[in-house]
């Protein structure tokens, strides 16, 4: 199948005011947006501008609710201004926004992370995922003093420089960066290796191991649409990038505390040859506040200011209301949580499968704990090649009839969906019902 382009507009007529806001936006805002995945970019027509959101629900700026599988890109795990949450934010903002001296409550969400994830001892909490990652490698090349970072295609860790590059599938490409203003000096010490590929890990490793200071991967990939790691393949990672003293970063920026209490490790580990060296986490762990950070052994922590060498810091690293609506989110994460997510996520899957399939329409359903995406092609998903590979002006339509019908998508086919603890029977009502029509919009272009 050959991706053809999304269509560039796309009926709007039932968001008035979103457009309206749209078009000042625009002025003042580069797009009108301050993250690009939000423009619709991907699917054309207007970004829907929301008002307020309770549950599972949004409501946009023109009235019209939706079902949410966005849930922020995966924090609001929850649901959204969670009760439990909501006050545990009002307590903590009541008492000050920030203090720029430690508080309690950056001590008690290190501990509730730590307690979580066996092989973490120490965590450094910053604002957001970009800068979890950006510190990690950092730190990695600190303790090994070795300069190269290998990356795995079409997985994404923030827009840090070194990290911005994605290009080539090929084996062990020198990296170039996606990005404009990123000089390809900032890339020179980044391989970009394709997802699921042990033999090119091992190849690479082979011709330049001791140049290595980490390998970075996402835990399960997310942001190419769901493709988790193949049978092995995290396995391998460890083994090979021990054997050349290089450490393993494990970006469960996404996946944390989503996909189990303990995230990706607490699927897939604990591991043969050992877990992961450093850690990455965001999105839940803020539950909506920008809190994100990075943890590993005391050891390998060590090597941060104020007590080694990797300097590292912020003004609102650890803010008193973000880590108190973090610490309610992840006490809200309970054994209880994780099973109705998956119940929730299955049935909406089920769902999208029976109604694409009745239509005729390729496609493949991907999983990492809930957490799940629908690619528009008939095979499996192993890497970003693969994911290319498929009917995004399919996924246009389906996106926008799920939008009509009151059903809130990824903007974008390279998106995992997410549910939440709030996604009751009438929201999936409201899904399952809306999905026949999208399938035959798929179906059917023009
Ligand atoms: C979202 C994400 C990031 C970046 O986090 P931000 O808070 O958006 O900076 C990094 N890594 C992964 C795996 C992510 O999904």
């Amino acid at each position: 199948m050959t991706p053809s382009p999304a269509p560039s507009t796309a009926p709007d007529s039932d968001a008035p005011a979103s457009a309206a806001l749209l078009e000042r936006a625009t002025r003042v805002i580069p797009g009108g947006v301050n993250s690009p995945v939000r423009a619709f970019r991907a699917v054309g027509g207007t970004p829907r501008f929301i008002a307020s959101a309770q549950g599972p629900w949004l409501t946009d700026v023109d009235g019209k609710r939706y079902v949410d599988l966005l849930c922020s890109w995966g924090p609001m795990i929850l649901g959204h201004a969670h009760p439990d949450v909501l006050e545990a934010v009002r307590t903590a903002a009541a008492k000050g926004f920030s203090f720029g001296t430690p508080s309690e409550n950056e001590v008690l969400l290190a501990e509730e992370i730590v307690a979580r994830i066996e092989p973490l001892e120490q965590v450094r909490l910053v604002s957001s995922g970009t800068e979890a990652t950006m510190s990690a490698v950092r730190l990695a090349r600190g303790v090994t003093g070795r300069a190269v970072i290998v990356k795995f295609a079409g997985c994404y860790h923030g827009h840090v420089d070194a990290l911005l590059a994605a290009a080539g599938s090929g084996l062990a490409t020198l990296a170039l960066p996606d990005s404009a203003g990123v000089p390809a000096e900032m890339t020179a010490d980044t391989i970009v290796l394709p997802y699921n590929d042990v033999a090119a890990l091992e190849a690479v490793f082979a011709a330049r191991g001791g140049e290595i200071a980490a390998v970075i991967t996402e835990a399960a990939a997310g942001n190419m649409g769901v493709v988790p790691p193949a049978r092995g393949f995290t396995e391998a990672l460890r083994r090979v990038s021990r054997e050349h003293g290089a450490l393993l970063i494990s970006d469960e920026v996404m996946t944390g505390f989503r996909c189990s209490k303990a995230g990706w490790f607490g699927l897939e580990g604990p591991y043969a040859g050992g877990a992961p060296d450093i850690f990455t986490f965001g999105k839940v762990m803020g539950g909506g506040f920008p809190a994100a950070a990075f943890g590993a052994s005391t050891e390998i922590m060590a090597h941060l200011a104020p007590v080694g060498p990797v300097y590292q810091a912020g003004t609102l690293s650890g803010n008193p209301v973000a880590t108190a609506a973090g610490l309610a989110t992840l006490r809200g994460c309970t054994d209880e949580l994780y099973p109705r997510l998956e119940t929730t996520a299955h049935t909406i899957a089920d769902a999208a499968r029976t109604a694409l399939a009745a239509e005729g329409v390729a496609h493949t359903v991907q999983w990492a704990g809930s957490m799940f995406s629908v690619f528009f092609r008939d095979s499996p998903v192993t890497n970003y090649d693969e994911a290319r590979d498929q009917d995004t002006a399919a996924y246009g339509r389906f996106f926008h009839s799920m939008l009509e019908s009151g059903v809130h998508l990824p903007p974008s086919a390279f998106e995992a969906w997410f549910v939440s603890g709030s996604h009751d029977e009438e929201a999936v009502g409201v899904i399952l019902d809306a999905l026949p029509a999208a399938a035959r919009a798929a179906a059917h272009s023009g």
